[in-house]
């Protein structure tokens, strides 16, 4: 009879396997105002991150249905692009709100698929929804300028004018503030737009589009494609795509700028970091080491404006120990369990690139003070899990510097003063972000006038301008010369049409033809 058993048991655990599959959500495309199941024999798998066990797939959408995406968009153009502005600017208002009324639905498929903690997911939401909430001031926004009479009964005056198809490339590491950085901004200016969120991290962004709809935003406006290499390159290609905004790595964004610049498109490519905190010893000791451990092992490290290098100068160098304290009381669990203050990683492909770059600074002499590598996780052993890990005798050559580590590792570099620490970061190739943390205004104003970093914080420790600015990550950090949100992001949306008109009275008119250049 055991045998018999045994092969019941068997049975029934395959049909509950297929069963679990089938039932396993999958990933709509979102096509001409209609969330539709791609006809794609390509499908990936979306993995919680905290058990890594699969919970979705998406497709790597059809070329046809890509086709059929960006038509959708061309259509739409027509009308939206000739909607007024502040019909526009009524869809923008009510999006917002609902944003508002879902954001802890829109934190819990972000923890779900992504890892962050629920409260740190809530944060992506609403830094994305700043955006919009600014996007509602549009009808300032796009003003344009005028000159009455640069000469007689002459006037000159521009208008900002929506481009035409925009697309965004979106990376995992913020589902909802990196969307909103790109889609709204395009929309509210006239464009409409092709989306291609994170292939790992699809949900938060379908959410996003159901709420524009809710809104009332008209089919077509934005459409959604998700795949890999093939959407980004079909995305860089496409004659009717105009612009394209990219997030994410290094290796990506330079592809996707000189691919989609080959092809006249104007690109904004945001990419990676190795963020510099500067430590002088009259820094307030309490609030510095509080912010620093913050700012390095918040959302994992997992950030491109994590603070992930600390520079300690002169006698901050003793703080080391009570910085590791700090870090030692920080919780490793799932990002929805209570407490948790660090989630997993994306993947266990990064877990082990995280732990081989802890590694190599072993062997290249660094020292580990604190060691996550083999944290362990009660209920979740499966998990993507790296615990808080802070590497000291850190210097400038080794491979745990030069690297962006994208995971919840501090590495610490020691200078005795502050034209030694402007040095190193400005000898870093990044220049995404930066803090400094000091009591003293003159340090402080020199080592914003002389870092090479786009954004810099004064005892802040992770500068993101708020929407009213703009994201001005510099050097290696991006591509392009126009940046994203604020009046940067307006002018990446618009084209300028000036228009010069003269008036005459009719008895002024011109008596024989002017055949010289008006001067
Ligand atoms: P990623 O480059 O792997 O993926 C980003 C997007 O590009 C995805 O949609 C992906 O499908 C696509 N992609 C990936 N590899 C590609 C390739 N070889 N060719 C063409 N397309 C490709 O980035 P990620 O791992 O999702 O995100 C983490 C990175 O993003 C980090 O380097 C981080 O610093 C950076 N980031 C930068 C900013 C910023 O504002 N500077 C903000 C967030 C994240």
């Amino acid at each position: 009879y055991l045998d018999q058993i045994t092969f019941y048991v068997c049975c029934l655990r395959s049909c509950y396997t297929i069963f679990s599959v089938l039932s396993q959500s999958t990933t709509k495309l979102f096509i001409d105002g209609k969330f539709v199941e791609s006809k794609s024999p390509e499908w990936l798998d979306i993995h919680n991150p905290a058990t890594n066990e699969v919970i979705g797939r998406v497709p790597k959408a059809t070329h046809e249905e890509m086709l059929a995406a960006v038509d959708s968009c061309s259509r739409a153009y027509h009308t939206w692009s000739e909607t007024s502005i502040l019909a526009r600017q009524q869809i923008f208002l009510r999006y917002q709100q609902l944003i508002k009324d879902n954001i802890k639905e829109l934190a819990k498929l972000i923890t779900l698929e992504q890892g962050k903690t629920l409260a740190d997911a809530e944060g992506d939401v609403f830094r994305g929804l700043q955006v919009v909430e600014h996007t509602c001031s549009i009808t300032s926004l796009m003003l344009g300028e005028t000159l009455p009479s640069i000469t007689k009964d002459m006037d000159t005056y521009t208008f900002r004018m929506p481009i035409g198809v925009c697309a965004g490339i979106a990376p995992f590491n913020f589902p909802a503030m990196i969307p909103l950085w790109m889609f709204p901004m395009g929309m509210v200016c006239g464009n409409t737009y092709l989306l291609k969120p994170s292939e790992r991290v699809p949900g938060c962004a379908m959410m996003l589009a159901k709420l524009l709809q809710d809104a009332g935003a008209p089919d077509g406006t934005l459409n959604i494609i998700h795949g890999q290499h093939d959407a980004v390159n079909f995305i860089c290609d496409h004659p009717a795509i105009k612009a394209i905004s990219f997030v994410g790595s290094n290796q990506a964004g330079e592809y996707i700028y000189e691919r989609g610049s080959k092809n006249g498109k104007r690109v904004q490519s945001n990419m990676g970091a190795k963020n510099h905190g500067v430590v002088m010893p009259d820094a307030n000791k309490e609030n510095t080491l509080n912010q620093l451990v913050g700012a390095a092992f918040g959302a994992a490290g997992q950030r491109c404006m994590a603070l992930s290098t600390a520079v300690l100068v002169g006698e901050a160098r003793n703080w080391l120990p009570e910085l590791v304290e700090r870090a030692k009381g920080l919780r490793v669990n799932a990002g929805d369990q209570p407490g948790a203050d660090v989630g997993p990683l994306i993947s266990p492909q990064a877990k082990e690139r995280v732990n081989s770059l802890i590694q190599s600074g072993v062997d290249e002499g660094a020292k580990v003070l604190l060691d996550g590598r083999n944290v362990k996780v009660k209920g979740y052993e499966n998990g993507n899990f790296v615990g808080p890990t802070i590497v000291s005798n850190v210097t400038p050559d080794m491979k745990c510097y030069k690297e962006e580590i994208f995971g919840p590792v501090l590495v610490v570099l020691e200078a005795d003063s502050l034209d030694d620490a402007i040095k190193i970061v400005n000898k870093n190739p990044y220049g995404n972000g930066t803090a400094i943390f000091t009591t003293n205004g003159a340090a402080a104003r020199k080592y914003t006038h002389e870092v090479d970093v786009g954004q810099i914080g004064v005892n802040v420790p992770i500068p993101v301008p708020l929407p009213m600015f703009s994201f001005t990550g510099s050097r290696a950090s991006f591509r392009g010369d126009t940046n994203f949100y604020g009046k940067q992001g307006i002018q990446f949306y618009t084209q300028i049409k000036t228009v010069t008109s003269q008036w005459k009275a009719e008895d002024a008119s011109l008596k024989s033809p002017a055949v010289t250049m008006p001067t």
